[in-house]
């Protein structure tokens, strides 16, 4: 089913796929530049990607936001526009066929659980944080409590409607899809190595996908032909890869590009209201001055 819905294979693409949880700023507005100019440089096609599957943070604001800074910055995309929480088929599928390898199971623990696990086992019980944790990519790899249940009761507790996501057995998920590499344009040919970030979440409890699923479907679907995204992301992309080989999905090359800092040195936060581009718009800043300052921050 992917591979036939996939587009024509022939022209190079480029994305920029923000969240719209809150308005971009020089960040962003650094990464969407690196994505069209390579676009620009390849005679590629720049396409926009909404990644609204957090119903819970999404905001309709911020994505009208989005279209409304970007076109300001004279960044055109070319349409359509794929926005995630309408694709929800296309993450089924997929998650349905990594089911038919045996690669997923359902996990009914709550953070609270996993925590508690964690700390029994006396590992690190600091919780869960999105990224950078000693233990994992991602926080503390999941203990494994659901992933031996006896099948009776697994299907059982699924039946009885009890809130699950369902994670992918990271050990026979690396068996079943053997060595893999990917080529990125600034580390070269890199080998994948998503073993760290144990048996990750494809589908989350409240929402059946989650963004390494979504982005790995995607990039596939839409053709890309090259990922570029901070490096904040690099770690991600282990993970994509392996999803990839599992699902037979198409392969684009990587460009991890540096993160934009303040004169602190620390990357910038959405929550910074004075660096959204609205915010500099509405201070009389143009779409040059904007892209002067951001060469000048990245040193490019
Ligand atoms: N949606 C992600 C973000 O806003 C970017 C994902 C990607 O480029 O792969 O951080």
């Amino acid at each position: 089913w992917l591979i036939m819905a996939k587009r024509s294979p022939k022209t190079a693409v480029t994305r920029f796929a923000p969240s719209p949880t809150g308005f971009l700023h020089l960040g962003h507005a650094y990464s969407a530049l690196f994505a069209w100019e390579a676009a620009e440089k390849a005679n590629a096609r720049f396409i926009l990607r909404i990644e609204d599957i957090d119903a819970g943070r999404r905001r309709p604001e911020f994505e009208d936001a989005i279209f409304e800074d970007l076109q300001w910055l004279g960044l055109a995309w070319k349409e359509p526009v794929r926005r995630q929480s309408g694709c929800m088929d296309d993450y089924a599928g997929a998650l349905d066929k990594l089911d038919r390898l045996g690669l997923l199971y359902p996990c009914f623990c709550t953070r609270k659980d996993i925590r508690e696990e964690i700390a029994r086992a006396g590992q690190a019980p600091h919780g869960l944080p999105p990224h950078g944790h000693p233990n994992g990519p991602e926080g503390a790899p999941y203990p494994g409590t659901c992933r031996n249940l006896p099948p009776q009761a697994r299907a059982d507790r699924v039946c009885s409607g009890e809130p699950h996501a369902l994670r992918l057995h990271m050990e026979n998920a690396l068996e079943q899809a053997g060595p893999h590499t990917w080529s990125d344009r600034e580390k070269g040919v890199v080998a994948s190595r998503p073993k760290p970030f144990g048996d990750v979440v494809l589908a989350r409890k409240d929402i059946k996908t989650s963004y390494h699923l979504a982005c790995a479907v995607d990039d596939h679907l839409q053709g890309v032909t090259l990922v570029t995204r901070g490096e904040d992301l690099f770690e991600a992309t282990h993970v994509h890869r392996l999803l990839q080989a599992l699902l037979g999905l198409d392969t684009p090359d990587y460009h991890h590009h540096r993160l934009l800092t303040g004169a602190d040195g620390k990357r910038f936060a959405k929550r910074e209201r004075s660096l959204t581009l609205r915010h500099l718009r509405e201070s009389g800043k143009s779409p040059g001055d904007i892209k002067r300052d951001i060469r000048r921050m990245a040193g490019i």
